[in-house]
């Protein structure tokens, strides 16, 4: 099953979902995930939910009554965390739990409200299959320059191996 990560990465960079999906990890990118473990620790004391893990498969941040809930560290990748959280409403909504999304950014102090419509469906179908076909390819998709890959870890290895600099 496709993991929230998968998802978040197949809307940063189809190349980082790949090297990601084969194991290739980067030591700053790990850090990136303690931050944001210990950033959920603080960030919902009160919630008794917190951290649900659905079906072995994905975990959710919070379920908070109709809502469930994120916590990012700020909205740079809001168009990518927005899918992320459209793709486990609409998760849940496979198994019969119909519910909202919240996403707060903690350096911006706002939160967003997500509703998962038919549309926003038929868009995260299209992205399961298309993620099932890149992380089964057996080379990465071509190099591409983003804005976002000086802040990338897997920078250096992106552009130390293939010279486009
Ligand atoms: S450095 Fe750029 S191209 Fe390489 S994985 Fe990161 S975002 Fe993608």
């Amino acid at each position: 099953m496709v993991s929230g990560v998968q998802m978040q990465y197949y809307k940063v960079c189809k190349r980082k979902l790949w090297l990601f999906s084969k194991g290739i990890a980067m030591e700053n990118e790990h850090e990136r995930v303690i931050e944001g473990k210990i950033l959920h620790e603080r960030a919902y004391p009160r919630l008794g939910d917190r951290e649900i893990l659905v079906d072995d498969a994905f975990k959710l941040d919070a379920l908070d009554g109709d809502y469930i809930r994120e916590i990012k560290l700020s909205s740079k990748m809001s168009e990518a965390d927005r899918f992320q959280m459209l793709y486990y409403l609409y998760e849940l909504k496979k198994r019969g739990v119909q519910k909202k999304g919240l996403i707060s950014y903690t350096k911006e102090r706002k939160t967003e409200e997500i509703e998962l419509t038919e549309k926003d469906e038929a868009a995260i179908e299209k992205a399961i299959k298309e993620i099932y076909a890149i992380v089964h390819s057996a080379s990465p998709p071509k190099l591409k320059k983003l804005p976002y890959c000086t802040k990338c870890a897997y920078y250096e290895f992106c552009f130390a191996l293939e010279g486009d600099d």
